[in-house]
């Protein structure tokens, strides 16, 4: 595998011009006192550093190490141990922590990039650190005081990591099928019976304890999503002086053998009557763990675009070095026996379609995160509300439209490689296996585009998709007298017609039609995606074609903007038509005739 390189020119670019940090962060209330560029700058450099020079180089050999199990203990890749060690240190897994708990408290703009970096470097290693941040957000914001003084601290200092525990074997999507109990104990904790499977690192050999957060059922639950408690069970007994001891009856039954993520720990985890506690209310439980979901599905879609990263980087090298053919126009490079690859169209197609949509997933996951921060940050409440409707109405699209174009583009990229990004030597291959299982957990990508279609756009009539489409529009209106650009408003504001043309058409039809949602659900997600990227493209190529008279760095950027709308916006034409089609088709076989 090439060498990976942070891209941090391209993270400044979109962080700090496009999306303009400074002024962001220095217009919140959560944010002025705690955060400046400085701090931000240093924190992106550093993270740069370690990703590159420590992690990334593990990758390889962590893949074809795996994870074992052995007498009940899990151990992980060795030489992850000494770069977890290097991140704790560092305080990574607190960087967006809470501070009255040590956190660093640093906004999720900022964590992103840091967050494309670890998993362009090594998404099972990533995995580690993420679930920990993860599973901390769901403390911070729903248990008590006294959790959070004993379990917070420790995990976000690394001393401890954290996972989440909600698939059981026969309930996946449909949570509501649990069978995890919870017993209440006279002291007021709870007594968690189950079994969970498909845990990411649910048990490792990384630090002393392992803190679970569980969904369950309390003894009278009302039946379905409406009776999921959320409880916090550590994997060792936490004594009141925050001293790990005595397994808590949390065991290991086993670890999956899978096809990607391989030094990731994917357990089956068995609850014996282990202590736990109640986070937030009970019955309440998918609540309490949606606070995270926003976050952990834009984490997801960031760890498919960061693969695709790598993926491109691999693919570059590699094109401008393998000489095979001759260029169309005439031979390049004559001295040698052939040209790279790198002259003939095909490749370049290949290469210009990785690098406009993950340029385009880099713009879009920070646009998602500034929403973010300023749903977490402001104190404007008009503005908060706003940010939370396009939060809810974007996380779908950028926890599945991000990793279904990754999974394209890592496999484009083992293309650009012929037979060669098929064997293990170039590490192509590993980023296709690595970036698979992105599509599937946290939510299938089909389940988001249901989740997009029905709850975010359909539930209320398109009111949110109207916030969305209302802020696209006043870009096109503002910058129409910008000739840097009037040649991209005019497919942006096409584009954005057939979204709304698509909107409208299944708002009607799904009054009559009970398949209309389910039915344009991934198409939709498709359309939605390709226009939220033209627009991120079109606002990237007005701050770019300012410079890039002075700067190759911006005019390559302008060059890829017209690139993605001339080569891939049009594939908006075709999705409509497909959405436009309805449900009939697919739903004409009875079951039998399959
Ligand atoms: C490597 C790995 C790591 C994981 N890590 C974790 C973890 O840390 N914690 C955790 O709790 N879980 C974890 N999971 C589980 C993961 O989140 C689930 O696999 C995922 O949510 C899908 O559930 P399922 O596998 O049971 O598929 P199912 O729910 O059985 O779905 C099967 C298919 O049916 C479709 N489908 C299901 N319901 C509907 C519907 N209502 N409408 C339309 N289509 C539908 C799905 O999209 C999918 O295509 C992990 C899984 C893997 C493989």
């Amino acid at each position: 595998m090439a060498e990976y390189k942070a891209p941090l020119k391209d993270i400044r670019f979109v962080m700090n011009e496009v999306f303009e940090a400074e002024k962001l962060w220095g217009s919140l209330a959560g944010t002025k006192e705690t955060i400046d560029m400085e701090t931000a700058d240093a924190i992106l450099e550093e993270a740069g550093k370690i990703t590159s020079t420590l992690l990334a180089p593990l990758s390889r050999d962590a893949d074809e190490e795996g994870c074992h199990f052995e007498n009940g203990k899990v151990t992980v890749p060795a030489e992850f141990k000494t770069a977890y060690k290097t991140f704790a240190e560092g305080g990574w897994s607190g960087l967006a922590g809470n501070p009255d708990y040590d956190g660093m408290g640093m906004p999720k703009m900022l964590a992103a990039q840091y967050e494309e970096m670890l998993y362009s470097a090594d998404i099972s290693f990533g995995l580690y650190i993420s679930l920990t941040s993860g599973a901390s957000l769901a403390i911070d914001a729903h248990a008590s005081e006294e959790l959070k003084q004993k379990y917070l601290p420790k995990m976000y200092s690394g001393e401890w990591v954290g996972a989440m525990g909600l698939t059981e074997s026969h309930s996946g999507t449909d949570l509501g099928m649990i069978r995890t109990k919870a017993e209440p104990n006279a002291d007021g904790s709870y007594s968690i019976s189950g079994t969970k499977i498909f845990i990411t690192g649910g048990d490792n050999d990384l630090t002393d304890n392992i803190i679970h957060l569980v969904l369950a059922k309390l003894p009278d639950a009302p039946a379905g999503s409406k009776g999921i408690s959320l409880f916090l069970v550590p994997r060792n007994s936490v004594d009141d002086n925050g001293v790990a001891g005595e397994n808590n009856k949390v065991t290991c039954g086993s670890i999956e053998h899978k096809m990607g993520i391989k030094a990731s720990a994917t357990c089956v985890m068995n609850f014996d009557g282990a202590q736990g506690w109640l986070v937030g209310e009970e019955n309440k439980g998918l609540l309490a763990m949606f606070t995270m979901m926003n976050y952990e599905r834009l984490s997801v879609g960031i760890q498919g675009f960061a693969a695709a990263e790598r993926s491109y980087q691999n693919a570059v090298a590699y094109a401008l070095d393998r000489i095979q053919g001759r260029a169309a126009t005439g031979p390049v490079q004559p001295e040698k026996a052939a040209d790279p690859i790198i002259v003939h169209p095909d490749v370049r197609r290949m290469l210009m379609t990785m690098k406009a949509f993950t340029e385009g997933s880099r713009g879009f996951s920070t646009y998602v995160a500034r929403f973010l921060d300023i749903a977490k940050f402001s104190d404007d409440q008009e503005e908060k509300k706003n940010a939370e409707a396009m939060v809810a109405l974007l996380t779908p699209v950028a926890k599945a439209y991000m990793t279904d174009r990754a999974l394209d583009t890592c496999i484009t990229g083992q293309q650009v490689f012929g037979g060669h990004g098929y064997i293990r030597e170039w590490g192509q291959e590993q980023l296709v296996r690595d970036t698979r299982i992105t599509q599937i957990y946290e939510g299938t990508n089909g389940v988001q585009a249901m989740d997009l279609m029905g709850r975010k756009v359909v539930a209320n009539d398109g009111q949110l998709f109207e916030i969305f489409a209302s802020e696209v529009t006043r870009f096109i209106d503002a910058e129409l007298d910008n000739p840097a650009i009037t040649h991209l408003l005019k497919p942006l504001a096409a584009s954005l017609e057939r979204l709304s043309d698509a909107t409208e058409f299944v708002i009607t039809s799904a009054q009559n039609d009970r398949n209309a949602i389910g039915a344009a659900a991934v198409d939709y997600l498709d359309l939605f995606g390709l226009t939220a990227y033209a627009y991120i493209w079109a606002k990237m190529a007005k701050v770019a074609a300012a410079k890039a008279d002075a700067d190759d760095f911006y005019a390559v950027k302008v060059k890829t903007a017209n690139f993605y709308f001339s080569r891939l916006l049009p594939q908006t034409v075709s999705l409509l038509e497909s959405i436009k089609s309805g449900s009939d088709e697919m739903m004409s076989l009875n079951q039998d005739q399959f």
